[in-house]
């Protein structure tokens, strides 16, 4: 049933995270606008700044408020500098995807028109699908003896959540052949010559792979899988993989389609969505006013996106659509950002997706 009024909470947090918000923010307004199409707007502190003042990176209040938001838009959390005593940072984006079981980290890469890339490739348009709960940050809480020796990490791959997740990918690529034209292919990125909780990971995947004929499917290895990204990108659509395999791909994967500056992502389970740029906090840049908004406004679409389904709201949908029109025709058109070559700024290209909208 869709609603009158959708609830956003907005999470900027720290370095360019509040700059890429507000301007996607106004690209959001804009474009709901054009379809009559009502947004609230909550804006909760979360990050490494807040740690600094208070000694926590986000309130137990605010977790729980933001649970109950129909999406969340968050910008980009940490600080390299703000660690906690164990040497880490810290890390509320990755609390929130605990508390919600937020499994699947939806990553798209897609070549735009008018976006440089040093990969000889044309027609990129791929979605890597990263888990994001257990892998190899399984046991990040695991209570361990302090050692100047030797510590380990935990790789745990459970059944419920693969299935899951395997599910998602193969749902994924489906709406993708419909929506884009694209193959409705997925593959498997694992290290499952080696690793036994890889090749429990590919069982699950061909399991999973069975109920869904019409989806064609490869199974790599994740060292050849990684060449591939820079070497052959046009032969992915829909790649899904382990945690930390993802955390890497899917930055390789933007890097092939012009940085992380464009590089949208929605954390989602089947209740919830967090979405933002798959880039940090880049405190080089921060203040400077040349962040690319394009990543964190591409992720609205996707917020959009996954509230159109979850709401059966074909508004939504429309919104999504216009955004992203706006934006590749801006990408191609120009201003573009320094990060892809461009000698625009953040407010430049904001108001020229803005001005794209209303035109
Ligand atoms: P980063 O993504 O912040 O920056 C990497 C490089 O990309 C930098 O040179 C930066 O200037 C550039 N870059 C990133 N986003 C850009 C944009 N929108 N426009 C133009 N250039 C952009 O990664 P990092 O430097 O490894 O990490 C910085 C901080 O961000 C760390 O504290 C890290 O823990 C945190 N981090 C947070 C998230 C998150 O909140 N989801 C994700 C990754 C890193």
């Amino acid at each position: 049933m869709s609603k009158a009024l959708y609830e956003i909470a907005l999470l900027p947090g720290d370095g360019i995270g509040p700059e890429v918000v507000d301007a996607a923010v106004r690209v959001l307004n804009a474009a709901a606008k054009n379809e009559d199409l009502k947004l609230s707007y909550t804006t909760y502190e979360a990050g490494a700044n807040l740690f600094q003042r208070t000694g926590e990176s986000m309130a137990e209040a605010d977790a729980v408020a933001v649970g109950q938001a129909d999406a969340v838009l968050l910008g980009a959390m940490g600080l390299p500098t703000v660690r906690k005593a164990d040497g880490t940072e810290i890390a509320p984006q990755i609390d929130l995807r605990e508390r919600y079981g937020l499994f699947a980290s939806l990553r798209p890469c897609e070549l735009f028109p008018g976006v440089p890339t040093r990969v000889k490739a044309e027609k990129v348009n791929m979605l890597v699908i990263r888990e994001t709960t257990e892998g190899l940050f399984a046991g990040r809480h695991d209570k361990q003896e302090p050692s100047d020796e030797a510590v380990s990490d935990r790789l745990t791959i459970t059944r419920a959540t693969s299935e899951k997740l395997f599910e998602v990918a193969f749902e994924q690529a489906k709406q993708r052949r419909a929506s884009y034209g694209t193959p409705g292919h997925v593959t498997l990125l694992d290290k499952s010559n080696v690793l036994r909780s890889n090749a429990f990971l590919r069982k699950v995947f061909d399991e999973v792979a069975e109920r869904h004929p019409d989806i064609g499917t490869a199974r790599l290895y994740i060292d050849a899988g990684s060449m591939m990204f820079v070497t052959n990108p046009e032969r992915y659509d829909v790649v899904v993989t382990e945690n930390v395999f993802g955390d890497i791909t899917s930055e390789i994967a933007a890097g092939v389609v012009g940085g992380l500056g464009v590089a949208p992502s929605g954390d989602v389970s089947l209740k919830h969505g967090i979405f933002q740029p798959s880039h940090g906090s880049a405190p080089d840049i921060a203040g400077k006013g040349v962040a690319n908004p394009v990543a964190t406004i591409l992720s609205t679409a996707m917020m959009l996106e996954w509230i159109a389904q979850q709401q059966d709201d074909p508004r939504c949908e429309k919104v999504a659509a216009a955004i992203r029109q706006a934006t590749a025709k801006v990408l191609h058109s120009g201003p573009r950002t320094p990060d892809i070559g461009g000698n625009g700024n953040t407010e430049s290209v904001t108001q020229s997706i803005v001005d794209a909208l209303n035109s």
